[in-house]
Formats: structure tokens, C-alpha cells, sequence
């Protein structure tokens, strides 16, 4: 027989109502505000997500602005929130909104850039939909109620973690609870040190009455990160012109702008690397020489554009971070 939550329900629901901060797009329930937090807050910090959704939401008050809007645009606006291809994505996904708005759960999954997860947050935000919403947080909350050591992400976890967010779910209220569980992963069940002797569903918790909380939850071990070598070359000229070109090979930081880049297999052996970058898969050490000449070399691909103007492209936090530490920005 099925376990039932009603009580976990009421106590997480009021304790949510209780606790919660306010944040701008719960405050809403426009399909496309909701989407951009949702889209935002994928990889990013609330502080942070928090920054860059008013600035979007400003600069495009709707999602057919924001289809119009240049692709460029997009980026230099997304430019230090990371994962750009989230802010390609959604680029591609605001034009078909354009078209027809979503509705169901099966129309926001078919759009680029939205996972499961993301249908289910956007579907129980907005129309109030019963589907869960697993974010990293909702998972560690339920490895520890379930006091389930399977690591969470991988196939056979995403299985068993989907099939308990289904039991958990409250089919009556799921916009409260998805709130009301992502909040309080969010801010009270941390991976360390969280007050469980306080905690508002202790008696609902297995992992708490197995003393099993601070190894939950499981993930996989993660693949060594690979080592990348870029070495940049910052040219100017004597009028303040250099040259920049846009990545557009399938890789890392595609569609960005940066200076002459020559890549190689192992360190440079003349320039230590200014700075070194660590990606979700790979660990970039970049070196940066400025030279100044008088005409600028003649190189395929690369624009000549001038000093100034480099604020009108969109480039990687590893190229900002280095011009701020040269003393060029
Ligand atoms: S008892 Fe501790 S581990 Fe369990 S849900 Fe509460 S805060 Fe999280």
C-alpha cells in the first residue's frame, strides 16, 4: 500500500509559508519571467540569478522582444553568468514562444534548453500542474527522507529519485510544494551542518533516524578534468585597435569573442599562465602576452576592432578576469 504524505505535506507547506524568501519571480505568474528564473537558476546562484533576471526582464519585457532581440545582444547580456549555451537556448526557445506559448508539460520539454526538471518547475509554478521538480537541492532532501544511497546521477538513480519525487508530490498543492521542498533544500537541509534536531519534518526523515544524513546524498564519481592549454596574444596597434575573432567551433565558450589564441598539448614553456579556469569537465590554464606593434598582422577569421569598443562583445569570465588583472579594463 502506498505511503501516505499528508502530513509531511501540511508541515513542509507551513513551514514554507513560515520561512520563505521573497524572491521576484515567485511573485509572478507570467509564463515567460517564470521561464527566465527557472533558466537562470540552472547553474546559478540566487544572488546572482537574481542580478541578471531584472536586467533581462528590463531590457525585454516580453518574450517576443526577446525573440527579436540580437543573438549577440543576448550573450554580452548573459556575459559572467556562465553556460552559455543556456543563453543561446533560450534565445532559440523565445522564438518559437513567440510563436505559441506552452502550455503543457510535453510542449515545454520539446523546447531547447528545458530538461525534465525544468517542464515540471515551470508547469507546477505557472498553471499549477502536478509534476515534481527535482533540482539539486529537491534531491538531497529526498536522498535523506528516504535515506536512499544510490548515487542520484546516474540512470538507474534519476529512476528511483523520479519515482519517489512522484510518491512525495502533493497532487493538490504542487506549486506549494515544489516551492516549499526546493526552498528548504535550499535553505535549511544543507549538505553540512543542517539543525536536523529543529527541523519541521524530522519524524518524516529515515536518514535522520538512521544517522546516516551527513552521507547523503550519493553522487558518482566524478571524471578527472581534462587540462587545456590557451595561450593569447593581446595585439594593439598604435591607433588602440586589436584583434578578436568568435568561437565558432563546437566547444567551450562558442559564439564568444577573445584575442589571438594559439592552443597546445602541454604548458608553454616561455609564459606562466595567468590564470587558471575550471569548467564542469575541463581545467584551462591560459597564458596572456600583450604586444604592442605598429600595424596589426594580417590573421584569417580575426576582426580589427577598436579598444573601446570591446565592451560591445560578448567574452569568457576567463578573458575578463585576465584583462582586469593586466590592468586593461
Ligand atoms: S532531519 Fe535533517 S536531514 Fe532530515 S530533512 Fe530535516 S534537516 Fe534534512
Amino acid at each position: 500500500m502506498k505511503k501516505n504524505y499528508h502530513n509531511l505535506h501540511d508541515k513542509l507547506i507551513d513551514w514554507y509559508e513560515r520561512n520563505h524568501r521573497v524572491l521576484p519571480w515567485r511573485e509572478t505568474n507570467d509564463p515567460y519571467r517564470i521561464w527566465i528564473s527557472e533558466i537562470m537558476l540552472q547553474q546559478t546562484r540566487v544572488a546572482q540569478a537574481t542580478d541578471y533576471y531584472h536586467r533581462f526582464i528590463n531590457r525585454w519585457t516580453t518574450v517576443a522582444e526577446l525573440a527579436q532581440a540580437d543573438e549577440d545582444e543576448v550573450l554580452l547580456m548573459w556575459q559572467g553568468l556562465g553556460y552559455y549555451t543556456r543563453a543561446r537556448n533560450m534565445h532559440k526557445a523565445a522564438k518559437m514562444m513567440a510563436e505559441k506559448m506552452p502550455t503543457s508539460w510535453e510542449e515545454w520539454r520539446a523546447l531547447p534548453g528545458i530538461g525534465d526538471y525544468t517542464a515540471g518547475a515551470i508547469c507546477s509554478f505557472v498553471f499549477n500542474l502536478p509534476y515534481p521538480a527535482m533540482d539539486g537541492n529537491v534531491y538531497r532532501v529526498i536522498a535523506r527522507l528516504m535515506d536512499c544511497d544510490m548515487a542520484f546521477d546516474t540512470t538507474q538513480g534519476k529512476k528511483v529519485f523520479q519515482q519517489f519525487a512522484w510518491d512525495l508530490l502533493d497532487k493538490e498543492r504542487p506549486k506549494l510544494w515544489n516551492q516549499a521542498i526546493m526552498e528548504f533544500g535550499a535553505t535549511y537541509c544543507l549538505p553540512q551542518n543542517c539543525d536536523c534536531e529543529n527541523c519541521p519534518i524530522q519524524h518524516h526523515c529515515l536518514a535522520k533516524q538512521h544517522h546516516t544524513v551527513p552521507l547523503l546524498p550519493v553522487r558518482k564519481p566524478k571524471a578527472p578534468l581534462k587540462d587545456r592549454f590557451f595561450n593569447y596574444t593581446i595585439f594593439m596597434d598604435k591607433n588602440r585597435q586589436t584583434l578578436i575573432h568568435q568561437r565558432k567551433q563546437k566547444d567551450i565558450w562558442q559564439h564568444l569573442w577573445e584575442f589571438y589564441l594559439e592552443e597546445t598539448d602541454s604548458p608553454s614553456a616561455t609564459t606562466p599562465p595567468l590564470l587558471t579556469h575550471i569548467l564542469s569537465h575541463q581545467r584551462i590554464h591560459a597564458t596572456f602576452q600583450v604586444r604592442l606593434v605598429d600595424t596589426l598582422p594580417s590573421l584569417e577569421g580575426y576582426k580589427t576592432v577598436a579598444w573601446n569598443d570591446l565592451e560591445q562583445y560578448a567574452f569568457a569570465q576567463l578573458t575578463l578576469k585576465a584583462l582586469k588583472k593586466l590592468g586593461l579594463q
